[in-house]
């Protein structure tokens, strides 16, 4: 419990990253709030309601893993850094080549600016990704040898990583939970199932660390994430598909059964 309570304090310490900033922008045009009608939820938080919620999840996406291609904690950092503001399919796109041309730290710390733009451009807010990218090569490779460091302190220290990139390295490649991933998905759902009513990501992913057990903290972020994607989708959720439906009472729902 103690580990929990310090977890959720570390969350608070580093509230305010730019990567926060982009997932508050994102956050500020989903159709979520406020709620078009109350929620008819008399204990949206209770122990047995979340954990309803994450057997449905658990019984629909059975071993759902993080959807960006990589065969590396270095991949994977990058290809997180590269997904802001981006789809991973087209992160998926572009990262055979860039680690083709560039397959270590090393080699990315190294490499030319404006090539690395070039290759990088179709994600997206390319010069400030490419500088990001190389950055981290070049902190990995001088401080911590070229490997990736496996401490949520020592990932923010790195040039373009604030939480969410480092709790989807931590949990996805590492297996360590340290904090829930919030991307818009995430927000936006936990939202829908009143888990929590905030919109800021840091203070939302403080709110889930405190109901959902930390032993699916990396789990639920992957389902839900595969839930968004697939269903309760931001303009138009796909409710009578649902497999939540009967514990969802968002003002959103499209159908209810209840
Ligand atoms: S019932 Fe609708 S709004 Fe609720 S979780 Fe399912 S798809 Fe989303």
């Amino acid at each position: 419990m103690k580990k929990r309570a310090r977890a959720i304090k570390a969350v608070r310490r580093v509230g305010a990253s730019p990567e926060g900033a982009g997932a508050r922008a994102i956050a500020a045009t989903e159709p979520v709030a406020p709620k078009k009608k109350p929620g008819k939820t008399k204990r949206p938080l209770a122990p047995e309601r979340v954990a309803a919620i994450v057997e449905a999840l658990e019984r629909t996406y059975p071993g759902a893993v993080c959807a960006l291609h990589h065969r590396s904690a270095w991949e994977l950092t990058v290809a997180t850094i590269l997904s802001a503001q981006c789809t991973d399919a087209r992160v998926n796109l572009v990262t055979p080549t860039l680690f083709k041309l560039y397959p270590t730290p090393k080699d990315m710390a190294a490499a030319s600016l404006p090539e690395l733009e070039e290759v990088i451009r179709t994600t997206g807010f390319f010069r400030n990704k490419s500088k990001s990218i190389q950055g981290a090569a070049r902190a990995v490779v001088e401080r911590y040898g070229g490997e990736v460091p496996r401490t949520m302190e020592e990932l923010l220290e790195l040039p373009g990583v604030a939480r969410k990139t480092a709790n989807v390295v931590l949990g996805s490649w590492f297996a360590i939970a340290v904090g829930v991933v919030v991307d818009t998905h995430v927000l936006r759902l936990s939202r829908r199932l009143e888990l929590t009513k905030k919109t800021d990501p840091v203070k939302v992913e403080q709110d889930l660390m405190r109901v959902i057990p930390e032993t699916k903290w990396i789990d639920y972020s992957h389902m839900i994430i595969q839930h968004g994607r697939q269903i309760c989708l931001a303009r138009k959720p796909r409710c009578a598909d649902c497999t939540l439906e009967t514990l969802c009472n968002s003002g959103d729902k499209t159908w209810s059964s209840h």
